[in-house]
């Protein structure tokens, strides 16, 4: 090991295999570990037979121990960062910490490792050579809303973080914005016993998900192709979007009828379709 450094570990997400060489002899070497949760990690660390002393550093107290770990560096001691699962910063804690850090000149240092964002990306089968990370989706249906309509136009591959009790929700929400045709992966429980990857349309995955409650349990990661020049150039395949057609449908005729209109031009059902223009009404 070099100088006194703040090392960036990244640990396993699911599989204790996926441990790096490189991550347990930082881990064994450094004077401290800043741990998102002690007890959780301190399992991780009892089975590489690690007995570095641990300290919490979690969302709630990561300002307070700046300064601590501030001082532990310049005094020469090394720290390890570490979150729960995965590379610490993606979606956890450690960005004020690393920022602080580095503005006082001190020495940061990945060791890099498992991430749930590569990990899905790179087998999903979804364009990789451009992406982007867009983090938890909200849990509320407004803010939802407004985040994937923020994402209507994006060429990219995006790749979201979901919890398991909102992936219904969150699949019905992302067909009133992006088209159900639309391409999409839900990569769940990735390298533990239940890895599942299901690949299909927007529309596909919401059915087989409704139908099967085991899609709606575990850790997951949803990911939606991009919009592409040739869906939107293609007159043969012109989408529009539900609450589009709704909306238009309205102007001319009662809810009633433009949901029953709606539901022969797009092939979806009437009753999403009457919720949709209750909502627009
Ligand atoms: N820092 C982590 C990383 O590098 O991926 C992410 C931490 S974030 C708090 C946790 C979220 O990552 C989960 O809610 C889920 O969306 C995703 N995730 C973590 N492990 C996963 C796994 N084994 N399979 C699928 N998704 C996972």
């Amino acid at each position: 090991m070099s100088a006194a450094s703040l090392y960036i570990v990244a640990t396993p997400i699911g599989n204790l295999q996926d441990m790096s060489l490189r991550a347990i002899e930082v881990l064994s070497q450094v004077d401290l570990i800043a741990a998102e949760d002690t007890r959780h990690s301190s399992r991780l660390l009892k089975h590489y037979g690690i007995t570095t002393p641990l300290m919490a550093l979690h969302e709630h107290n990561e300002q307070a121990r700046i300064e601590h770990c501030l001082q532990n560096l310049n005094e020469g001691k090394s720290i390890a960062l570490i979150t729960d699962a995965g590379t610490p910063l993606i979606s956890d804690p450690g960005f004020q910490l690393v920022r602080a850090a580095r503005q006082s000149g001190l020495i940061v240092s990945p060791i890099p490792g498992p991430s749930a964002i590569t990990a899905a990306l790179s087998s999903a089968g979804l364009p990789s050579d451009s992406f982007i990370f867009a983090g938890f989706i909200p849990a509320k249906q407004a803010a939802r809303l407004k985040k994937l309509e923020g994402y209507s136009g994006e060429r990219r591959t995006m790749i979201f973080y979901e919890a398991p009790h909102r992936i219904v929700e969150t699949l019905h929400d992302m067909q009133r914005v992006f088209s159900p045709k639309r391409r999409a992966v839900l990569a769940r429980e990735m390298t533990k016993t239940h890895e599942t990857f299901l690949a299909c349309t927007l529309e596909n995955l919401l059915e087989i998900v409704t139908l099967d409650a085991n899609q709606q349990r575990g850790e997951m990661v949803l990911l939606l192709e991009g919009e592409s020049d040739k869906r939107s150039e293609d007159l043969n395949e012109v989408v529009v979007k539900p609450d589009k057609l709704m909306e238009i449908l309205l102007e001319e005729l009662p809810l009633k009828q433009a949901s029953s209109l709606a539901a022969k031009i797009s092939g979806l059902k009437k009753n999403s379709l009457y919720q949709i223009g209750l909502k627009l009404k």
